[in-house]
Protein backbone atom coordinates (compact mmCIF):
# COMPACT_ATOMS: atom_id res chain seq x y z
CA UNK A 1 0.00 0.00 0.00
CA UNK A 2 1.19 3.42 -1.08
CA UNK A 3 1.66 6.68 1.20
CA UNK A 4 -1.17 8.88 1.75
CA UNK A 5 -1.31 12.49 2.74
CA UNK A 6 -4.33 13.42 4.94
CA UNK A 7 -5.28 16.75 5.97
CA UNK A 8 -7.14 18.13 9.21
CA UNK A 9 -9.00 21.41 9.48
CA UNK A 10 -8.97 24.00 12.59
CA UNK A 11 -12.06 22.53 13.10
CA UNK A 12 -11.04 18.91 13.94
CA UNK A 13 -8.21 20.04 15.84
CA UNK A 14 -10.02 22.44 17.95
CA UNK A 15 -9.43 20.94 21.43
CA UNK A 16 -7.22 18.32 23.61
CA UNK A 17 -10.07 15.68 22.73
CA UNK A 18 -10.14 16.59 18.62
CA UNK A 19 -6.47 16.25 18.49
CA UNK A 20 -6.33 12.31 20.23
CA UNK A 21 -9.48 11.72 17.90
CA UNK A 22 -7.81 13.02 15.25
CA UNK A 23 -4.19 10.33 16.37
CA UNK A 24 -6.29 7.98 16.22
CA UNK A 25 -7.81 7.82 12.69
CA UNK A 26 -4.04 8.59 11.73
CA UNK A 27 -3.28 5.56 13.38
CA UNK A 28 -6.06 3.72 11.68
CA UNK A 29 -4.42 4.24 8.55
CA UNK A 30 -1.10 3.09 9.71
CA UNK A 31 -1.99 0.31 10.66
CA UNK A 32 -3.41 -0.46 7.79
CA UNK A 33 -0.48 -0.47 6.36
CA UNK A 34 0.15 3.04 4.63
CA UNK A 35 2.75 5.41 4.74
CA UNK A 36 1.18 8.82 6.50
CA UNK A 37 1.88 11.81 6.16
CA UNK A 38 -0.74 14.58 7.72
CA UNK A 39 -1.21 18.26 7.19
CA UNK A 40 -2.96 20.22 10.12
CA UNK A 41 -4.42 23.84 10.58
CA UNK A 42 -4.56 25.80 13.50
CA UNK A 43 -6.81 24.47 16.57
CA UNK A 44 -9.82 25.93 15.92
CA UNK A 45 -10.24 29.35 15.42
CA UNK A 46 -6.68 30.36 16.32
CA UNK A 47 -5.45 32.19 13.06
CA UNK A 48 -8.95 34.35 13.33
CA UNK A 49 -7.85 35.77 16.95
CA UNK A 50 -4.20 35.61 16.17
CA UNK A 51 -5.19 38.12 13.63
CA UNK A 52 -7.26 40.19 15.82
CA UNK A 53 -4.23 40.20 17.87
CA UNK A 54 -2.05 41.43 15.57
CA UNK A 55 -4.66 44.36 14.60
CA UNK A 56 -5.26 45.41 18.60
CA UNK A 57 -1.35 46.47 18.28
CA UNK A 58 -1.22 47.68 14.92
CA UNK A 59 -4.14 48.90 12.40
CA UNK A 60 -1.81 47.74 9.36
CA UNK A 61 0.39 45.05 10.45
CA UNK A 62 3.54 44.52 8.57
CA UNK A 63 3.04 41.44 6.04
CA UNK A 64 6.24 39.30 7.01
CA UNK A 65 5.52 40.07 11.38
CA UNK A 66 1.75 39.10 10.56
CA UNK A 67 2.97 35.72 8.68
CA UNK A 68 5.99 34.80 11.88
CA UNK A 69 2.20 35.50 13.97
CA UNK A 70 0.30 32.97 12.09
CA UNK A 71 2.28 30.70 11.81
CA UNK A 72 2.80 29.60 15.41
CA UNK A 73 -0.94 28.33 14.88
CA UNK A 74 0.20 25.29 12.94
CA UNK A 75 3.12 24.83 14.91
CA UNK A 76 1.23 23.90 17.95
CA UNK A 77 -1.31 21.59 16.82
CA UNK A 78 1.49 19.77 14.89
CA UNK A 79 3.47 19.50 17.50
CA UNK A 80 0.35 18.45 19.89
CA UNK A 81 -0.26 15.95 17.36
CA UNK A 82 2.91 14.42 16.96
CA UNK A 83 2.48 14.09 20.94
CA UNK A 84 -0.86 12.22 20.81
CA UNK A 85 0.23 9.95 18.34
CA UNK A 86 3.52 9.06 20.41
CA UNK A 87 1.27 8.50 23.32
CA UNK A 88 -0.67 5.84 21.23
CA UNK A 89 2.57 3.55 21.01
CA UNK A 90 3.83 5.05 17.24
CA UNK A 91 6.39 7.42 16.00
CA UNK A 92 5.74 10.41 14.53
CA UNK A 93 7.96 13.51 13.67
CA UNK A 94 6.63 17.08 13.11
CA UNK A 95 8.11 19.65 10.85
CA UNK A 96 7.08 23.03 10.13
CA UNK A 97 6.37 24.33 6.41
CA UNK A 98 10.01 25.20 5.90
CA UNK A 99 11.51 22.08 7.07
CA UNK A 100 8.47 19.82 4.72
CA UNK A 101 10.47 22.05 1.86
CA UNK A 102 7.69 24.22 1.11
CA UNK A 103 9.27 26.78 -1.23
CA UNK A 104 7.30 29.85 -1.86
CA UNK A 105 7.31 33.06 -4.00
CA UNK A 106 8.10 36.06 -1.25
CA UNK A 107 4.41 37.87 -1.14
CA UNK A 108 3.15 37.88 2.30
CA UNK A 109 -0.18 36.75 3.58
CA UNK A 110 -0.81 35.41 0.06
CA UNK A 111 2.31 33.36 -1.40
CA UNK A 112 2.56 30.92 -4.07
CA UNK A 113 4.01 27.64 -3.77
CA UNK A 114 6.70 27.46 -6.11
CA UNK A 115 8.57 23.96 -5.59
CA UNK A 116 8.05 21.68 -2.66
CA UNK A 117 11.50 19.31 -2.06
CA UNK A 118 10.10 16.88 0.43
CA UNK A 119 13.34 14.99 1.20
CA UNK A 120 13.13 15.05 5.02
CA UNK A 121 9.45 13.86 5.13
CA UNK A 122 10.02 10.98 2.95
CA UNK A 123 13.61 10.11 4.90
CA UNK A 124 11.11 10.09 8.09
CA UNK A 125 7.96 8.02 6.60
CA UNK A 126 10.96 5.69 5.22
CA UNK A 127 12.31 4.92 8.84
CA UNK A 128 8.76 4.06 10.10
CA UNK A 129 7.45 7.41 11.20
CA UNK A 130 4.29 9.13 10.87
CA UNK A 131 5.31 12.73 9.62
CA UNK A 132 3.06 15.54 11.13
CA UNK A 133 3.63 18.92 8.74
CA UNK A 134 2.15 22.37 9.28
CA UNK A 135 0.15 23.34 6.93
CA UNK A 136 -0.70 27.06 5.27
CA UNK A 137 3.27 28.20 5.13
CA UNK A 138 6.43 27.63 3.52
CA UNK A 139 9.86 30.03 3.04
CA UNK A 140 10.50 32.09 0.48
CA UNK A 141 13.29 31.47 -2.23
CA UNK A 142 14.42 34.74 -2.51
CA UNK A 143 14.33 36.51 0.78
CA UNK A 144 14.29 32.92 3.12
CA UNK A 145 11.20 34.60 5.33
CA UNK A 146 8.89 32.45 6.44
CA UNK A 147 5.68 32.96 4.72
CA UNK A 148 1.71 31.67 4.32
CA UNK A 149 -0.39 30.70 1.58
CA UNK A 150 -3.52 32.76 2.39
CA UNK A 151 -6.53 31.85 4.28
CA UNK A 152 -7.41 28.41 3.90
CA UNK A 153 -4.15 27.21 2.66
CA UNK A 154 -3.57 24.21 4.44
CA UNK A 155 -5.41 22.35 1.55
CA UNK A 156 -3.15 23.61 -0.95
CA UNK A 157 0.00 21.82 1.34
CA UNK A 158 -1.57 18.67 1.64
CA UNK A 159 -1.85 18.67 -2.36
CA UNK A 160 1.36 19.89 -2.73
CA UNK A 161 2.79 17.50 -1.00
CA UNK A 162 0.78 14.89 -2.05
CA UNK A 163 1.98 16.04 -5.54
CA UNK A 164 6.20 16.10 -4.65
CA UNK A 165 5.52 12.59 -2.81
CA UNK A 166 3.59 10.52 -5.20
CA UNK A 167 0.27 9.68 -3.01
CA UNK A 168 -2.49 7.34 -3.90
CA UNK A 169 -4.95 10.32 -2.36
CA UNK A 170 -5.05 13.19 -0.64
CA UNK A 171 -7.60 13.09 2.25
CA UNK A 172 -9.18 16.93 3.11
CA UNK A 173 -11.33 15.75 6.58
CA UNK A 174 -13.19 18.65 7.61
CA UNK A 175 -16.09 19.14 9.93
CA UNK A 176 -19.28 18.15 7.11
CA UNK A 177 -19.37 14.89 5.07
CA UNK A 178 -17.84 16.13 1.90
CA UNK A 179 -18.73 18.57 -0.98
CA UNK A 180 -22.54 19.60 -0.65
CA UNK A 181 -24.63 20.98 -3.53
CA UNK A 182 -24.55 24.09 -1.53
CA UNK A 183 -23.10 25.34 2.08
CA UNK A 184 -24.77 22.68 4.52
CA UNK A 185 -24.82 25.66 7.21
CA UNK A 186 -27.07 27.60 4.99
CA UNK A 187 -29.23 24.50 3.05
CA UNK A 188 -30.19 22.19 5.72
CA UNK A 189 -31.18 20.24 2.72
CA UNK A 190 -27.68 20.44 1.00
CA UNK A 191 -27.04 16.84 -0.92
CA UNK A 192 -23.68 15.44 -0.59
CA UNK A 193 -21.88 15.25 -4.08
CA UNK A 194 -20.42 11.53 -4.50
CA UNK A 195 -17.87 12.64 -7.55
CA UNK A 196 -17.29 16.38 -8.89
CA UNK A 197 -14.82 16.87 -11.32
CA UNK A 198 -11.89 19.12 -10.88
CA UNK A 199 -13.69 22.14 -13.41
CA UNK A 200 -16.41 21.85 -11.33
CA UNK A 201 -14.76 22.16 -7.98
CA UNK A 202 -12.64 25.01 -9.28
CA UNK A 203 -15.09 26.99 -10.13
CA UNK A 204 -17.67 26.19 -7.01
CA UNK A 205 -14.15 26.99 -5.17
CA UNK A 206 -13.25 30.56 -6.46
CA UNK A 207 -17.21 31.27 -5.82
CA UNK A 208 -16.95 30.93 -2.19
CA UNK A 209 -17.16 27.21 -1.28
CA UNK A 210 -14.63 27.39 1.46
CA UNK A 211 -14.69 23.12 1.89
CA UNK A 212 -12.22 23.21 -0.69
CA UNK A 213 -9.46 25.97 -1.39
CA UNK A 214 -9.05 27.25 -5.04
CA UNK A 215 -5.40 26.95 -5.38
CA UNK A 216 -5.46 23.80 -3.85
CA UNK A 217 -7.88 22.37 -6.87
CA UNK A 218 -5.53 23.79 -9.14
CA UNK A 219 -2.75 21.90 -8.05
CA UNK A 220 -4.69 18.97 -7.90
CA UNK A 221 -5.62 19.30 -11.38
CA UNK A 222 -2.61 20.13 -12.66
CA UNK A 223 -0.66 16.94 -11.30
CA UNK A 224 -4.13 14.99 -11.50
CA UNK A 225 -3.84 14.47 -7.39
CA UNK A 226 -7.20 12.89 -6.69
CA UNK A 227 -8.94 14.36 -3.71
CA UNK A 228 -10.92 12.84 -1.08
CA UNK A 229 -13.08 15.20 1.10
CA UNK A 230 -14.53 14.15 3.93
CA UNK A 231 -15.59 14.16 7.78
CA UNK A 232 -13.18 13.53 10.89
CA UNK A 233 -16.09 12.70 12.78
CA UNK A 234 -17.67 10.38 10.86
CA UNK A 235 -16.60 7.07 9.08
CA UNK A 236 -18.71 8.24 5.88
CA UNK A 237 -17.19 8.31 2.63
CA UNK A 238 -17.20 11.69 1.37
CA UNK A 239 -16.76 13.42 -1.83
CA UNK A 240 -14.11 12.05 -4.45
CA UNK A 241 -13.08 15.33 -6.76
CA UNK A 242 -11.01 13.97 -9.62
CA UNK A 243 -10.64 13.87 -13.72
CA UNK A 244 -13.02 10.92 -14.14
CA UNK A 245 -16.00 9.68 -12.50
CA UNK A 246 -15.48 7.48 -9.42
CA UNK A 247 -17.35 4.35 -9.83
CA UNK A 248 -20.49 2.70 -7.22
CA UNK A 249 -20.68 -0.75 -7.88
CA UNK A 250 -20.33 -0.99 -11.61
CA UNK A 251 -22.15 1.91 -12.04
CA UNK A 252 -19.76 5.20 -13.52
CA UNK A 253 -20.88 8.20 -11.08
CA UNK A 254 -22.78 10.39 -13.48
CA UNK A 255 -21.87 13.73 -14.34
CA UNK A 256 -24.45 16.39 -12.61
CA UNK A 257 -26.30 18.88 -14.48
CA UNK A 258 -26.09 21.46 -11.81
CA UNK A 259 -23.24 20.84 -9.23
CA UNK A 260 -24.08 23.56 -6.89
CA UNK A 261 -24.69 26.75 -5.24
CA UNK A 262 -22.06 28.48 -3.80
CA UNK A 263 -22.25 31.70 -2.11
CA UNK A 264 -19.55 34.50 -0.77
CA UNK A 265 -19.75 37.50 1.45
CA UNK A 266 -15.96 38.14 1.58
CA UNK A 267 -16.01 40.67 -1.25
CA UNK A 268 -16.57 44.32 -1.88
CA UNK A 269 -17.21 46.68 -4.33
CA UNK A 270 -15.50 49.88 -5.83
CA UNK A 271 -17.23 52.34 -8.18
CA UNK A 272 -14.68 55.00 -10.07
CA UNK A 273 -17.10 57.14 -11.29
CA UNK A 274 -16.61 59.59 -14.03
CA UNK A 275 -13.80 57.88 -16.31
CA UNK A 276 -12.88 59.29 -19.23
CA UNK A 277 -14.58 56.99 -22.04
CA UNK A 278 -11.16 56.85 -23.71
CA UNK A 279 -8.47 54.14 -24.56
CA UNK A 280 -6.01 53.06 -22.23
CA UNK A 281 -7.97 54.41 -18.82
CA UNK A 282 -9.09 50.81 -17.66
CA UNK A 283 -5.80 49.77 -18.24
CA UNK A 284 -4.33 52.27 -15.72
CA UNK A 285 -7.44 51.33 -13.61
CA UNK A 286 -6.14 47.69 -13.09
CA UNK A 287 -2.48 48.54 -13.43
CA UNK A 288 -2.67 50.47 -10.48
CA UNK A 289 -4.77 47.54 -8.62
CA UNK A 290 -2.56 44.99 -9.77
CA UNK A 291 0.71 46.69 -8.71
CA UNK A 292 -1.07 46.61 -4.92
CA UNK A 293 -0.84 42.90 -5.48
CA UNK A 294 -4.70 42.57 -5.62
CA UNK A 295 -6.80 40.09 -7.27
CA UNK A 296 -10.26 41.52 -8.94
CA UNK A 297 -12.92 39.49 -9.23
CA UNK A 298 -15.80 40.60 -11.05
CA UNK A 299 -15.50 43.71 -13.74
CA UNK A 300 -18.28 45.86 -15.35
CA UNK A 301 -18.15 49.18 -17.34
CA UNK A 302 -21.40 51.11 -17.92
CA UNK A 303 -22.06 52.64 -21.35
CA UNK A 304 -20.89 55.98 -21.52
CA UNK A 305 -23.49 58.95 -20.70
CA UNK A 306 -23.18 61.08 -24.74
CA UNK A 307 -23.12 63.80 -23.35
CA UNK A 308 -20.61 63.88 -20.90
CA UNK A 309 -18.40 60.91 -22.40
CA UNK A 310 -17.62 59.97 -18.83
CA UNK A 311 -18.26 56.04 -17.59
CA UNK A 312 -18.19 54.17 -14.64
CA UNK A 313 -16.26 51.06 -14.11
CA UNK A 314 -17.36 48.63 -11.19
CA UNK A 315 -15.24 45.90 -9.91
CA UNK A 316 -15.18 43.35 -7.08
CA UNK A 317 -12.40 42.01 -4.86
CA UNK A 318 -11.72 40.60 -1.41
CA UNK A 319 -12.74 43.06 1.80
CA UNK A 320 -9.35 42.48 3.13
CA UNK A 321 -8.09 44.43 -0.09
CA UNK A 322 -10.38 47.39 0.18
CA UNK A 323 -8.45 50.06 2.13
CA UNK A 324 -5.13 49.27 -0.35
CA UNK A 325 -7.60 49.60 -3.09
CA UNK A 326 -8.44 52.59 -2.27
CA UNK A 327 -5.24 54.12 -1.40
CA UNK A 328 -3.52 52.80 -4.96
CA UNK A 329 -6.42 54.64 -6.53
CA UNK A 330 -6.61 57.88 -4.74
CA UNK A 331 -3.12 58.14 -5.72
CA UNK A 332 -3.39 57.80 -9.24
CA UNK A 333 -6.66 59.97 -9.78
CA UNK A 334 -4.78 63.11 -11.11
CA UNK A 335 -3.50 60.62 -13.56
CA UNK A 336 -6.60 58.98 -14.18
CA UNK A 337 -8.79 61.64 -14.07
CA UNK A 338 -11.74 60.13 -12.58
CA UNK A 339 -14.33 61.54 -10.45
CA UNK A 340 -14.96 59.62 -6.95
CA UNK A 341 -14.79 56.27 -5.54
CA UNK A 342 -17.70 54.79 -4.20
CA UNK A 343 -17.14 51.45 -1.79
CA UNK A 344 -19.58 49.06 -0.88
CA UNK A 345 -18.66 46.05 1.33
CA UNK A 346 -22.39 45.15 1.86
CA UNK A 347 -22.53 42.78 -1.50
CA UNK A 348 -22.51 39.07 -1.22
CA UNK A 349 -22.26 36.72 -4.59
CA UNK A 350 -24.43 33.57 -5.34
CA UNK A 351 -23.39 31.66 -8.44
CA UNK A 352 -24.83 28.62 -10.10
CA UNK A 353 -22.18 25.94 -11.40
CA UNK A 354 -22.29 22.78 -13.13
CA UNK A 355 -20.80 21.29 -16.81
CA UNK A 356 -24.60 20.62 -17.90
CA UNK A 357 -25.18 24.66 -18.59
CA UNK A 358 -23.01 24.63 -21.82
CA UNK A 359 -25.86 21.90 -23.16
CA UNK A 360 -28.98 23.09 -21.20
CA UNK A 361 -30.31 26.44 -22.59
CA UNK A 362 -32.90 28.36 -20.18
CA UNK A 363 -30.44 27.65 -17.03
CA UNK A 364 -29.49 31.60 -16.95
CA UNK A 365 -33.11 32.33 -17.21
CA UNK A 366 -34.50 29.69 -14.74
CA UNK A 367 -31.65 31.43 -12.36
CA UNK A 368 -32.63 34.87 -12.46
CA UNK A 369 -36.81 33.91 -12.08
CA UNK A 370 -35.65 32.06 -8.83
CA UNK A 371 -34.06 34.76 -7.57
CA UNK A 372 -37.05 37.16 -8.67
CA UNK A 373 -39.33 34.88 -6.87
CA UNK A 374 -37.29 35.49 -3.82
CA UNK A 375 -37.45 38.85 -4.47
CA UNK A 376 -33.61 39.49 -4.99
CA UNK A 377 -32.22 42.51 -6.84
CA UNK A 378 -29.25 41.96 -8.65
CA UNK A 379 -26.43 44.48 -9.16
CA UNK A 380 -24.03 42.60 -11.48
CA UNK A 381 -23.92 39.68 -13.51
CA UNK A 382 -20.86 37.67 -14.89
CA UNK A 383 -20.60 34.54 -16.15
CA UNK A 384 -17.84 31.34 -17.56
CA UNK A 385 -18.62 28.47 -19.19
CA UNK A 386 -19.57 26.57 -16.66
CA UNK A 387 -20.90 29.43 -14.19
CA UNK A 388 -23.63 32.19 -13.59
CA UNK A 389 -22.84 34.67 -10.57
CA UNK A 390 -24.32 37.57 -9.57
CA UNK A 391 -23.81 39.91 -6.51
CA UNK A 392 -26.74 41.16 -4.75
CA UNK A 393 -27.19 42.86 -0.96
CA UNK A 394 -25.58 40.96 1.30
CA UNK A 395 -28.41 40.63 3.92
CA UNK A 396 -30.38 38.76 0.46
CA UNK A 397 -27.75 36.06 0.46
CA UNK A 398 -29.26 33.44 2.42
CA UNK A 399 -32.40 33.54 1.17
CA UNK A 400 -30.99 33.57 -2.81
CA UNK A 401 -29.25 30.53 -2.23
CA UNK A 402 -31.82 28.39 -0.81
CA UNK A 403 -34.02 29.74 -3.40
CA UNK A 404 -31.89 29.11 -6.14
CA UNK A 405 -31.26 25.79 -4.80
CA UNK A 406 -34.77 24.67 -4.29
CA UNK A 407 -35.61 25.72 -8.04
CA UNK A 408 -33.12 23.86 -9.89
CA UNK A 409 -34.59 20.35 -7.85
CA UNK A 410 -30.87 19.96 -5.66
CA UNK A 411 -33.08 19.71 -2.45
CA UNK A 412 -32.55 16.36 -0.94
CA UNK A 413 -35.87 14.55 0.73
CA UNK A 414 -33.49 12.29 3.40
CA UNK A 415 -31.64 13.50 5.67
CA UNK A 416 -30.51 16.90 6.53
CA UNK A 417 -26.82 18.22 6.11
CA UNK A 418 -24.81 17.30 9.56
CA UNK A 419 -22.04 19.88 10.80
CA UNK A 420 -20.50 18.34 13.15
CA UNK A 421 -18.24 21.08 14.17
CA UNK A 422 -16.81 24.52 13.48
CA UNK A 423 -17.90 27.96 14.07
CA UNK A 424 -18.05 28.48 10.38
CA UNK A 425 -16.16 31.78 11.25
P1 LIG B 1 -11.54 23.32 7.73
O1 LIG B 1 -11.33 24.01 9.04
O2 LIG B 1 -11.68 21.83 7.90
O3 LIG B 1 -10.55 23.71 6.67
P2 LIG B 1 -13.47 25.04 6.48
O4 LIG B 1 -14.28 25.82 7.46
O5 LIG B 1 -12.38 25.73 5.76
O6 LIG B 1 -12.96 23.75 7.24
O7 LIG B 1 -14.41 24.37 5.39
C1 LIG B 1 -15.50 23.57 5.77
C2 LIG B 1 -16.77 24.42 5.72
O8 LIG B 1 -17.01 24.79 4.37
C3 LIG B 1 -18.02 23.71 6.14
O9 LIG B 1 -18.20 23.73 7.53
C4 LIG B 1 -19.11 24.49 5.40
O10 LIG B 1 -19.74 25.43 6.22
C5 LIG B 1 -18.35 25.24 4.31
N1 LIG B 1 -18.89 25.02 2.97
C6 LIG B 1 -19.18 25.99 2.07
N2 LIG B 1 -19.67 25.47 0.95
C7 LIG B 1 -19.70 24.13 1.10
C8 LIG B 1 -20.12 23.05 0.27
N3 LIG B 1 -20.59 23.25 -0.97
N4 LIG B 1 -20.02 21.79 0.76
C9 LIG B 1 -19.52 21.57 1.99
N5 LIG B 1 -19.13 22.56 2.82
C10 LIG B 1 -19.20 23.83 2.40
N1 LIG C 1 -5.12 28.23 9.77
C1 LIG C 1 -5.21 28.85 8.47
C2 LIG C 1 -6.55 29.56 8.33
O1 LIG C 1 -7.35 29.55 9.25
C3 LIG C 1 -5.00 27.90 7.34
C4 LIG C 1 -6.02 26.80 7.21
O2 LIG C 1 -6.77 26.54 8.15
O3 LIG C 1 -6.05 26.17 6.16
O4 LIG C 1 -6.80 30.14 7.31
MG1 LIG D 1 -10.48 25.16 5.05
Amino acid sequence: MGLVVQKYGGSSVADAEGIKRVAKRIVEAKKNGHQVVAVVSAMGDTTDELIDLAEQVSPMPAGRELDMLLTAGERISMALLAMAIKNLGHNAQSFTGSQAGVITDSVHNKARIIDVTPGRIQASVDEGNIAIVAGFQGVSQDTKDITTLGRGGSDTTAVALAAALDAEVCEIYTDVDGVFTADPRVVKKARKIDWISFEDMLELAASGSKVLLHRCVEYARRYNIPIHVRSSFSGLQGTWVSSEPIKQGDKQVEQAIISGVAHDTSEAKITVVGVPDKPGEAASIFRAIADAEINIDMVVQNVSAASTGLTDITFTLPKTDGRKAIDALERTKAAIGFDSLRYDDQIGKISLVGAGMKTNPGVTADFFTALSDAGVNIELISTSEIRISVVTRKDDVQEAVRAVHTAFGLDSDSDEAVVYGGTGR
